[in-house]
């Protein structure tokens, strides 16, 4: 499968449709859910272009990989969530079992509340 450029995170990144940006530098951009499940519900892409995890750790440099994960722990800091505070979930969706509907490599971070079981 070859990544869709039409994608609506691609979309997002490119500028096209508009985003409630919470975090941006030169390697990720998150921003809140359209369509929150919890109270706090951000969602963080790699700018680059990756289909999903497998597809980001196969092809993205060590420098996007560690940032991209550097860039969660600053956004639940930025969010007051971290571990050290109320705490959180992060959660990625890949491929058709795993239910994922955008096909641009995205976490989910939940929290500002309790998130109960951890697969409904
Ligand atoms: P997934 O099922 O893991 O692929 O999640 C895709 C997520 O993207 C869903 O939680 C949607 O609510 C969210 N989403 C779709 N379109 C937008 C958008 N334009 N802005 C923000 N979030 C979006």
């Amino acid at each position: 499968m070859s990544y869709d450029k039409n994608n609506i995170f691609a979309k997002i990144l490119r500028g096209e449709i508009p985003c409630k940006t919470v975090y941006e530098n030169e390697y990720v951009l998150s921003f809140y859910d359209i369509n929150p499940q919890k109270k706090i519900h951000v969602l963080v892409v790699p700018k680059g272009e990756y289909i999903d995890l497998d597809d980001f750790v196969s092809k993205a440099s060590e420098k996007e990989i560690i940032e991209f994960h550097k860039a969660i722990i600053h956004i639940v800091k930025m969010l007051k969530i971290s571990n050290q505070e109320a705490g959180y979930r992060v959660l990625s969706n890949i491929g058709k079992d795993g239910g994922q509907e955008v096909p641009h490599l995205h976490y989910h971070i939940f929290g500002g509340e309790k998130i109960g079981k951890m697969v409904v």
